[in-house]
């Protein structure tokens, strides 16, 4: 029987090559920055409406959720993609493409591994690669499953489509209003979550979190001409700056899996900012990135400390650290103002919701191999606030996400098509729970 299924699966991922790269077209040609994602949610419900999910909505914050209704009890996977994008940037870098045109030609492009480039059919534009392709996978993925429930396979459980606004600001204020406030409101649930984020065909298990800090160090004005008469907050910033980097930097933990947890002085300002008047406020924005066991709490008293240590020994030093936060606001209106917070995770290799995959994907042929982003995603929310089992499973590659080469390739987005289904199959299939809360 898995056998059977796992071979439709990959023929019929094949005759919808087409179909998948012309909707992809048409989502680069409808451009969704942050905040203004109104038309291209329109393109993804349409779609699923059209390939025959059973129910399609939209929640008042903008997210969109397609729902496929299984023929037998099980499990609810959430496939999960935003539908937002960061700025194409300079158009003069994009080589000759125009970042919202959705060109397909055949273009010499990297392997999974990266080890070598081979000319095949690719889907150039914005969001290509981020996430534009594995959101139309994810889609497909679903058409396949339709077909396969209505030739009469008996499908277990519920697969679930969410399209999110509001990712790339990175305090996930789209996928924490879907999960916490509309999930809950139309009693829907989830057992498990597979990201869309690029993961060039591989099984992605995790990445570090990221917490945005900013130090305000205090001094006192007085004319530029007479600086002696003031108290120059840059300078009394310069401490700070060198234990942070010299100090606590090198002292930081590291995972096995994630690496080292970081800290990076991104941003420097300081006020007045006037040439004639020695500033009496300077402004320091930290990039934090935390591993699995750090909690925001913990990140913020390392630098307390410091801030205590340098007062103890300057009486005229004083100084603050806060979590910055922003204020973010939905193309329906829906504001937020919220901490620039994103915890970190990670899932065993051999947690079952894990294996169940791979065995997927060895079941349509796929070699299988595993990987960590180095950047930030929604998982966040799904595995490192509510401890569900989480992987990211994409045709998509992190080296051409938010660049002018932004594209992806559409043989991977087939293999991956038929992947995403078989995954969702392959967990309905187990005996017993595995979704076990993540521990780490
Ligand atoms: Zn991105």
């Amino acid at each position: 029987m898995g056998k059977e299924v796992y071979e439709k699966l990959k023929e019929y991922s094949k005759t919808y090559q087409s179909d998948i790269a012309l909707f992809t077209q048409k989502l680069i040609q409808t451009p969704s920055i942050s905040g203004e994602e109104k038309a291209v949610a329109e393109l993804y419900m349409a779609e699923m409406e059209k390939v025959g999910f059973d129910e399609v909505f939209r929640d008042d914050m903008g997210n969109i959720v397609g729902l496929i209704n299984g023929t037998q009890e099980g499990p609810t996977i959430m496939y999960n993609s935003h539908m937002d994008h960061v700025s194409p940037g300079d158009i003069g870098n994009w080589e000759g493409y125009d970042p919202y045109g959705g060109q397909i030609d055949t273009c010499l492009i990297d392997n999974a591994d990266k080890t070598s480039r081979e000319n095949t059919l690719c889907i150039h534009g914005r969001a290509a690669s981020d996430v534009k392709g594995g959101a139309a996978t994810q889609i497909y993925a679903g058409a396949l499953l339709v077909r396969l429930k209505k030739e009469g396979y008996p499908l277990k459980g519920t697969y679930m489509f969410t399209g999110v606004v509001q990712e790339e600001p990175a305090e996930m204020v789209g996928m924490l209003h879907l999960v916490d406030k509309t999930f809950k409101e139309k009693g829907l649930d989830y057992d498990a979550m597979v990201s869309s984020e690029a993961s060039s065909l591989k099984l992605y298990c995790g990445h570090r979190g990221r917490i945005e800090f900013l130090i305000t160090v205090y001094g006192r004005t007085s004319h530029g001409s007479a600086p002696w008469l003031g108290i120059n907050a840059i300078y009394k910033s310069l401490k700070v700056i060198e234990k942070l980097k010299d100090e606590l930097y090198p002292s930081l933990p590291k995972d096995e899996d994630l690496g080292q947890s970081s800290i990076s002085l991104n941003i420097i300002e300081c006020s007045p900012g006037a040439l004639s008047i020695v500033p009496d406020k300077c402004m320091l924005s930290i990039d934090r990135r935390t591993i699995p066991g750090e909690t925001v709490a913990g990140a913020m008293a390392q630098i307390q400390e410091i801030l205590d240590e340098i007062a103890y020994n300057d009486p005229e030093f004083k100084a603050e650290v806060k979590v910055k936060t922003a204020l973010e606001t939905s193309y329906t209106g829906v504001q937020y103002d919220i901490q620039k917070v994103m915890a970190p995770w990670k899932i065993d290799r051999d947690h079952p919701f894990v294996e169940s995959a791979k065995e997927a994907l060895e079941g349509i042929g796929e070699e299988v191999k595993y990987g960590y982003w180095d950047f930030g995603t929604d998982a966040s929310k799904t595995a490192g606030i509510d401890f569900k089992p989480t992987i990211g499973y994409s045709p998509m590659q992190e080296q051409y996400a938010h660049t002018p080469y932004d594209k992806v390739r559409i043989d991977y987005m087939v293999r991956a098509m038929a992947g995403n289904a078989a995954i969702f199959i392959s967990a309905g299939e187990k005996e017993g729970s595995i979704f076990g809360a993540l521990k780490f």
